[in-house]
């Protein structure tokens, strides 16, 4: 394993791009050709003192590393590395979406959280994905549409962040990335395949194929990328403030593209009429966001704290650790370890589809967490058989003892690949857990244009049609109501200090890899780099497992078999980024080694 040298930012030989946007200084006329611009390190593991990032993208963690450096706090790097983000991996975040902020505050022990999550339009009913007919539309028709918008949440989400808790003034956060837009960076392999899996999205539109697709294609790894639109509007928002998008040009700007999608004249061909949205200035004027306290499930010895409603995350974290808080691990053979995992799973989702959507009420949701409902639903488990799939959902107020098996239920999916999460530490002890997206790679695949950032089509993660049979869908589109997300920025205390922060992008798998890197880390013997890059398995109450190759090829598989429970492949799970923290101020942080190409973990000092 590479470690300590490694973790500081380095300009190597024809870094030109990078650099540059660091404010290295670099000689003059060093203009070195596309092809040898290179990217800062990307080491998966860090350790040491004084301040930590892991971020999925090595610009982004040099970004937010530099702020550590120089004296920033951790809300002000998780800023400047979102907004890094934004330019780098622009297809799974940036100010055209939303997300969830934790924040555990040293000073007082307290963890506070931002609610940044997308907001449907106030003309927005049940039907907004049903097609005339009252079919609900495919999720292709849906996604690329202006119907699917929410108003995004993030640029609020960094002011919020940075006044309640930063050093730093907006303009300051942002201009390390505005630097990167305009001067460029060097495309990686996951920043082309982003782009090569969106081609005939992309080229419905006309800013977004001039500014993803060159010549036509996807850029070739190695070339340079800049965003120069992208850098004047961070700009703008630094000198203005967010309500110059908000209540301003860029909120205009959105609101126009939304109403009237920028069509290429010479698009390719696209299966499906590109409906507009019914986004407006008053909904974008009128945008909030919210500070839910923490969900919290005590775990063991470990205080386990996550994200509220509208996340699902932290109720369904949470639901799943207090199930599985019945199981002695440490006795077990793997294959039950893994067997509860995946029913402990499955029991949550059933409860999460069944009761979390965007308005759920906060007492659901100290329902959904509470030790006797967790007895409820483990009682169900069996060693010896795994449930069939779907499970139904638990009744709320019901007791261990009566340990009820109701008719089966429905379990819809929602959510995408796309997401990034990051995780930041700082000298003085303050945490910052950070999932943000856009929904979809790519978003609704419309750039704003002039303006340089991909529209969300978050409103997708809403059911389409009711899924709960005769019960109510908390999930359903509603006028001013936030879609169910399953995000899972995640912070663990124990003896009241922080232990881990950590998160991950994937959807609704988001949710069974933050509970699976917990478990391999705290019951199974593993350190958190070994937790991340361990081979994944998803249970979201369906008949089938979701599970990688590695974990097919893992031996317990036959075991699993024989209880039942079925698998199907599925390509790569999560990409997680993670902080533990040991004693004397030691942090050690971590990002994914390998899928999605690798994320990039630093530390302030090296020991
Ligand atoms: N939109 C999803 C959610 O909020 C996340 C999308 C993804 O991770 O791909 O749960």
């Amino acid at each position: 394993m590479r470690r300590s040298v490694a973790f500081g930012y380095r300009p190597r030989a024809g870094g030109r791009c990078v650099a540059a946007a660091l404010g290295v200084a670099l000689a003059a006329g060093s203009a070195a050709p596309a092809a040898a611009a290179a990217d800062p390190p990307r080491d998966p593991v860090a350790a040491g003192r004084g301040g930590a990032i892991s971020t999925v993208d090595p610009t982004a963690t040099a970004v937010g590393l530099r702020v550590l450096r120089e004296g920033g706090n951790a809300v002000d790097a998780a800023v400047a590395a979102a907004a890094a983000l934004g330019v780098t991996e622009p297809f799974s975040a940036g100010i055209g979406g939303g997300g969830f902020l934790l924040y555990y505050d040293a000073r007082t022990g307290r963890i506070q959280t931002i609610d940044g999550r997308e907001t449907a339009p106030a003309a927005v009913d049940e039907k907004l994905f049903l097609d005339a007919a009252g079919r609900p539309l495919t999720f292709a028709e849906a996604r690329i549409s202006g119907r699917s918008v929410g108003v995004p949440g993030t640029p609020r989400v960094w002011q919020d962040a940075l006044r309640r808790w930063g050093t730093r003034s907006l303009a300051q956060a942002l201009a390390p990335a505005a630097d990167v837009a305009e001067r460029g960076f060097a495309v990686d392999e996951t920043f082309r395949s982003h782009i090569a899996q969106n081609a005939t999205e992309f080229a419905q539109f006309s800013a977004t194929r001039d500014l993803y697709l060159p010549g036509g294609a996807a850029p070739a790894v190695g070339s340079v990328q800049r965003n120069p639109d992208l850098a004047r509007t961070y700009r703008l928002l630094g000198a203005a403030g967010t309500d110059a998008l908000y209540r301003g040009p860029v909120g205009a700007d959105i609101v126009a593209t939304v109403a009237h999608p920028p069509l290429a004249a010479d698009r390719p061909p696209w299966p499906y009429p590109i409906r507009p949205g019914a986004l407006t200035a008053a909904d974008l004027a009128g945008y909030r966001l919210h500070h839910p306290g923490p969900t919290y499930a005590r775990y063991r010895d470990l205080d386990v704290y996550g994200m509220a409603p509208p996340s699902s995350g932290g109720v369904a974290v949470g639901e799943a650790l207090n199930i599985l808080e019945r199981t002695r691990f440490k006795r077990l053979p793997r294959v039950q370890a893994v067997h509860r995992y995946l029913e402990a799973s499955a029991l949550a989702f059933a409860d999460r589809n069944r009761y979390v959507g965007g308005a759920t009420p906060k007492a659901t949701a100290k329902a959904l967490l509470r030790d006797d409902f967790a007895a409820s639903r483990a009682c169900l488990v069996d060693p010896a058989r795994a449930l069939a799939k779907p499970v139904a959902p638990g009744v709320l107020g019901g007791t261990a003892a009566t340990c009820p098996r109701a008719p089966r239920g429905g379990s819809p999916l929602e959510g995408g690949e796309s997401t990034t999460h990051l995780t930041v530490a700082d000298r003085w002890g303050n945490v910052v857990a950070y999932t943000l997206t856009i929904e979809e790679t790519g978003g609704n695949a419309m750039v704003v244009p002039g303006r340089g950032f991909l529209l969300n089509n978050e409103l997708t993660d809403f059911t389409f049609a009711p899924s709960q049979g005769a019960a109510p869908d908390p999930n359903l589109p509603g006028p001013g109501k936030r879609p169910r997300s399953s995000m899972s920025p995640t912070v663990v205390l124990r003896d009241g200090r922080p232990f881990l922060a950590l998160g991950t992008p994937g959807g609704s798998t988001i949710i069974t890899t933050v509970l699976h890197v917990l478990l391999n880390r705290v019951e199974l013997g593993m350190t958190l780099p070994a937790a991340l890059a361990a081979p994944r398995a998803t249970q979201r109450n369906t008949a089938e497992v979701e599970a990688e190759a590695e974990f097919l090829a893992l031996p317990e598989v036959a075991g699993l078999t024989a209880l039942g429970h079925r698998f199907r492949e599925r390509p790569e799970i999560g990409a997680a980024t993670a902080i533990e923290f040991g004693p004397r101020a030691a942090m050690q942080a971590v990002a994914e080694p390998r899928r999605r190409g690798g994320g990039a973990a630093a530390v302030v000092r090296t020991r």
